[in-house]
């Protein structure tokens, strides 16, 4: 995504929003600090399939709920949880591929909130892993402090 005023590709996304049939992104240029919109079709819906088998589309406020949900009261800033939102949207559509496995994107929100807050990853492996039983996140949590 090149910056329309002097040609970076880097930026920064600044809002995100709905707009008729695709997405609408305010970007802050990372060289010039110049902002620009763009906007993406979602056409190409990508799909999450889930682990038994059910497939939904995409949905970047869903996902955005649920690592909120696992970091809620936690000293991590709602600018973090829009990065992790950002880096795994940007991830899903960059792949080209047209369905990814719910696993995917769970383990990549494990692998973020893992270096993030261990408690929001716990929180979160407890839920998405579903862990059975207290001797289960007793072992998750061990693995996470390195222990076993
Ligand atoms: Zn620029």
């Amino acid at each position: 995504m090149k910056c329309p005023h002097c040609g970076h590709d880097q930026s920064r996304v600044l809002d995100t929003r709905e707009s008729g049939d695709g997405i609408r992104r305010r970007r802050l240029c990372a060289n010039c600090d110049e902002r620009f919109t763009t906007y993406e079709q979602v056409s190409t819906a990508v799909h999450i399939v889930k682990s038994d088998g059910r497939r939904e589309p995409f949905d970047r406020t869903k996902l955005l709920n649920g690592i909120r949900i696992a970091c809620a009261k936690r000293p991590i800033a709602m600018a973090e949880l829009e990065r992790i939102a950002d880096q795994i949207e940007e991830h899903i559509h960059g792949s080209g591929k047209a369905e990814v496995p719910s696993k995917v994107i769970g383990n990549m929100i494990l692998d973020r909130l893992r270096t993030i807050d261990p408690v929001a990853y716990i929180r979160f492996a407890t839920i998405y892993l579903e862990l059975p039983d207290l001797e289960a996140v007793q072992q998750e949590i061990n693995r996470l402090v390195g222990h076993s």
